[in-house]
């Protein structure tokens, strides 16, 4: 699964291109290829159910 959507880091803009539409900044991918929420969350409710003992 490929995704060309990219983001502009300076204004958050989502685009196609390569440069933002609205402010010119170079875009890039915004999520790296592992980044899962799923984990991200799984890893808070850990946190939150050891860190407390
Ligand atoms: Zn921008």
């Amino acid at each position: 699964m490929t995704s060309k959507i990219k983001k502009c880091a300076k204004c958050g803009e989502y685009t196609l291109k390569d440069v933002c539409v609205r402010c010119g900044e170079r875009t890039h991918n915004p999520l790296p290829p592992r980044f899962s929420p799923a984990d991200r969350y799984g890893k808070y409710r850990r946190m939150i159910k050891y860190g407390r003992a």
